[in-house]
């Protein structure tokens, strides 16, 4: 029997893990009464190690509380901060630190909004999981390389960590992913997508991954060996290129 591999350390998997994690995607008893769709149609699933298991020390479920009610999402976000991550507050409050909770009307339901303090560094390692994951589940390989995540979330006013820079790059590979001609993948869109961009001149590839309708978090994947590069016909992406040349001056 094959023994399957770590997607991230290539150790011995002793589990499967979803990628992004279960938890994201809306479960059927707290929709039933507005959508007649299941949001967890086919959800991928890599294997894992001990270590890079996603749904360790809670932060599947902080990265879900910090994603779910944010201003812009969609109706399947602002449900679920109601539902789901309410449950998931209550269990444990300390899961979260909400600064502020607002209500938000939509189609005559009130929801709520939250205003949370952003662990930067926690994000930053479930969206490299993430990206880690899917590379491995497209290519059936791991990812050697380093991970950058760019994304406006790490803007909130009370962030010390948080940068203008981070917001402008966001805006500027918003603007590049429309020129992308790679498939959107994702089987519960109004949850999740995500796209990978073609690699480009500094064997670049960026992975936009997409939360609710909302949420954009982008991750730009710089470690493409020279096979790589030669197979995948580079296309150069100059928007791409400056703002990786930024991050590494
Ligand atoms: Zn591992």
């Amino acid at each position: 029997m094959n023994q399957e591999i770590c997607y991230w350390c290539g150790k011995i998997a002793t589990s499967m893990e979803h990628v992004p994690p279960k938890c994201l995607f809306p479960e059927e008893k707290d929709i039933k009464d507005l959508f007649e769709k299941s949001f967890r149609d086919n959800l991928i699933r890599v294997p894992s190690c001990e270590v890079h298991n996603m749904q360790k020390s809670n932060l599947d479920e902080y990265l879900m509380a910090n994603l779910s009610g944010k201003v812009g999402n969609n109706l399947v976000g602002y449900i679920h901060t109601a539902t789901k991550v309410s449950r998931s507050r209550l269990r444990n409050s300390k899961i979260i630190n909400i600064n502020k909770e607002d209500i938000l009307k939509v189609k005559n339901k009130e929801l709520p909004v939250l205003w949370i303090t952003v662990d930067t560094k926690k994000l930053i390692y479930s969206f490299e999981s993430i990206a880690r994951a899917l590379y491995y589940h497209e290519n059936k390989k791991i990812y050697q390389g380093k991970c950058f995540v760019v994304s406006k979330l790490f803007n909130h006013p009370a962030d010390s960590n948080g940068s203008e820079y981070n917001s402008k790059c966001s805006e500027l590979l918003s603007l590049d992913q429309k020129h992308w001609k790679s498939e959107l993948k994702g089987n519960n869109p109004d949850v999740f997508t995500y796209q990978f961009s073609e690699i480009d001149g500094f064997k670049c590839q960026t992975l936009a991954l997409n939360f609710y309708g909302g949420t954009k978090v982008f991750v730009i994947l710089n470690g493409m060996t020279d096979d790589e590069f030669n197979k995948n016909k580079p296309l150069f992406t100059p928007i791409t290129d400056s703002i990786f040349s930024n991050l590494i001056n």
